[in-house]
C-alpha cells in the first residue's frame, strides 16, 4: 500500500476502534478517529481523509445521516465512504448504498481480508495517475 494515506474511522465501540486502528496502522496508514457523528463532522471541517470508514450504529446521529451530511460537503467530493454493517441485519447493506455510501464491509471484520477491502477503496479514490 502506498505512502501515508489517511483514514477516518467513525466508531463508538472502543474494541472495534482498537482493532481497526491496529490493522490500518500496521499497513502504514494514518488513522483518525471519531466516536460520534458530531466529532466526525468537526474533524472533517479541518481534515480531508483519503477514505472514511463508518459505523452505522452510532449514538445520537446514525451513519446514514452522517453519510448524507458528508456527501453534501463539497470538499469531501471524491472521498469514498465505506460503511461497516452487521451482517445479521438484512437490508442494512442496501440502505448504506442508498444513503450514499460507496460500499460496505461486513461486521464482524474479517481480519484476513480487511486490508484488501480497504486497499480496493483507497485505490479507487486515487483514480489513474497520469
Ligand atoms: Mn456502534
Amino acid at each position: 500500500m502506498s505512502q501515508l494515506k489517511s483514514v477516518l474511522y467513525v466508531e463508538d465501540n472502543f474494541e472495534n476502534r482498537v482493532l481497526v486502528r491496529r490493522l490500518l496502522q500496521y499497513q502504514g496508514l494514518n488513522v483518525m478517529e471519531a466516536e460520534t457523528a458530531q466529532q466526525a463532522i468537526h474533524l472533517l471541517s479541518e481534515k480531508r481523509p483519503d477514505l472514511i470508514l463508518l459505523d452505522i450504529n452510532l449514538p445520537e446521529m446514525d451513519g446514514y445521516s452522517l453519510t448524507q451530511i458528508i456527501k453534501a460537503m463539497p470538499v469531501m467530493e471524491g472521498v469514498p465512504i465505506v460503511a461497516l454493517t452487521a451482517n445479521v441485519m438484512r437490508g442494512d447493506r442496501e440502505r448504506t448504498l442508498s444513503a450514499g455510501c460507496d460500499g460496505y464491509i461486513e461486521k464482524p471484520i474479517d481480519v484476513d481480508h480487511f486490508i484488501d477491502q480497504i486497499d480496493a477503496f483507497l485505490t479507487k479514490d486515487q483514480g489513474n495517475p497520469q
